[in-house]
């Protein structure tokens, strides 16, 4: 399989050069030049089957051959040695949780196969690769635990003073090991522009392999289908549903594109619910075919609050630059915050269900599509992006309620915070990643 970019004037690579570049030179994004697929056959062998070998059976049509078959079944093993639960609501409503990673959201299914197919790679190719990632938050706590421990590989995360939550920084500060946190006195901007720098900066390049860690990174993408064919098999397996909607809380719209590959390989699935918050750039195209990102606002489920979605190249390019076509598979439906503290108290009134913001506003928005349309009762899957523990502030506000934090976040808060304090000025990062090559 290569994988050309979505701008066209790159030449074509191999998922090794595409997970080690990220961004093609030309600034496209990578996209694989097929789409591999799956005949009812291979669909019906895969009914019942675990998560692992559904995951194992995408992953080797999309990267088999690069890597040994035994090698890629252990990397799947280790990647997902936990479960991803889908709860029934009612009879025609489902939420797949995909929050039971270490970093309790959807953000470790995509870092925790870049990292070890990052590190598979590096060794392939003897270099010790230096992952550079800004974060306003959960980005960064999926990453630092995605390659925590991962060897020829390790990872320097800079991430704004003061401007993300305590367990956010806990979350950044503790992985240890590879993982170097740098808390910077600025704000997320001087973070990114530093990240940019660093990777034009001919004197680092002489002797230090850059990579992002980003949702553009197509190794990023294309975990994420895994679980959208586990749950379209399971809930045919277990109640008989075939093509069900999926309803996903979209920000840079990695999440749905990752929905609209495993739809393409023919897993049984219907129609895509883009669900946005008051950052509706992409809803807006679906709906007038216009597409004109404007500035972020902040809302309630703030890891959707994206003005312009990294991902939208990808999905356009799918779709053949046409809102028409891309509104056949999905439909675009932006929720209010009013509306996503309403649906979160709905739903523990109604089933004593606790939802994350990012998960109402899938939730809310599902509600609003059945409601348009005929018949209304139609299968769907809410995708869960977030422990509700990870949004504290947001449910005691929708509901009054204290909310039973998980061990395992309780563990990270009593956890040594470990980061070096830099300034944002530009040399400091520089001189930061020359000491680290200095020791060893
Ligand atoms: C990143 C994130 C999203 C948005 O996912 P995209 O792939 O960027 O669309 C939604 N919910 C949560 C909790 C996230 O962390």
């Amino acid at each position: 399989m290569i994988y050309f970019s979505t701008n066209k004037s790159s030449i074509p690579v191999s998922i090794k050069k595409a997970t080690l570049e990220g961004l093609a030179p030309d600034g496209g994004l990578y996209i694989p030049s097929e789409i591999p697929h799956f005949s009812p056959e291979e669909i019906a062998l895969l009914e019942g089957a675990t998560f692992n070998n559904i995951a194992f059976a995408i992953a080797k049509k999309f990267i088999g051959g690069e890597i040994p078959l035994d090698q890629l079944s252990d990397m799947i093993e280790s990647c997902y040695p936990f479960q991803t639960p889908i709860v029934k609501l009612d009879s025609q409503t489902f939420i797949e949780e995909l929050f039971c990673g270490p970093t309790l959201a959807f953000k470790d299914y995509g870092a925790r196969f870049l990292a070890r197919l990052t590190g598979y790679f590096a060794a392939e190719e003897e270099k010790l690769i230096t992952v550079l990632v800004a974060t306003s938050g959960d980005t960064g706590s999926a990453v630092a635990y995605g390659f925590q421990g991962i060897p020829n590989t390790r990872v320097v995360l800079l991430y704004p003073s003061g401007k993300v939550s305590r367990l956010q920084e806990q979350q950044l500060t503790t992985a240890g090991g590879n993982v170097y946190a740098l808390e910077v006195q600025g704000d997320f901007d001087d973070c990114q522009r530093m990240v940019k720098q660093a990777f034009i900066d001919p004197g680092l390049k002489k002797w230090l392999t850059l990579t992002s860690a980003n949702s553009i990174n197509i190794s990023r993408l294309i975990p994420q289908s895994f679980y959208y064919a586990w749950a379209a098999l399971q809930l045919k397996e277990l109640y008989g549903y075939n093509e069900p909607l999926f309803s996903v809380p979209s920000g840079n719209y990695g999440n749905l594109t990752a929905g609209v590959l495993a739809k393409r390989m023919g897993f049984p699935i219907g129609h895509f619910i883009a669900a946005s918050n008051a950052n509706d750039s992409v809803t807006r195209y679906l709906d007038d075919g216009r597409y004109d990102p404007r500035p972020t606002i902040t809302t309630r489920s703030t890891a959707m609050d994206v003005g312009n979605p990294s991902n939208f190249a990808r999905l356009n390019y799918f779709y053949g630059n046409s809102n028409v076509s891309m509104g056949k598979d999905i439909t675009g439906i932006a929720v209010s915050d009013e509306e996503t503290l309403a649906a979160i108290r709905l739903v523990y009134d109604r089933f004593g269900y606790i939802m994350d913001p990012h998960t109402a506003v899938a939730f809310r928005a599902l509600e609003r599509y059945r409601a348009s349309i005929s018949p209304q009762k139609k299968a769907g899957i809410v995708l869960s992006t977030a422990h509700p523990a990870k949004f504290l502030e947001v449910l005691q506000h929708a509901l009054d309620k204290e909310i039973e934090i998980p061990a395992r976040l309780l563990d990270v808060l009593e956890k040594k915070k470990k980061a070096t304090t830099i300034s944002s000025e530009y040399s400091e990062l520089a001189s930061f990643l020359n000491e680290l090559n200095e020791s060893p």
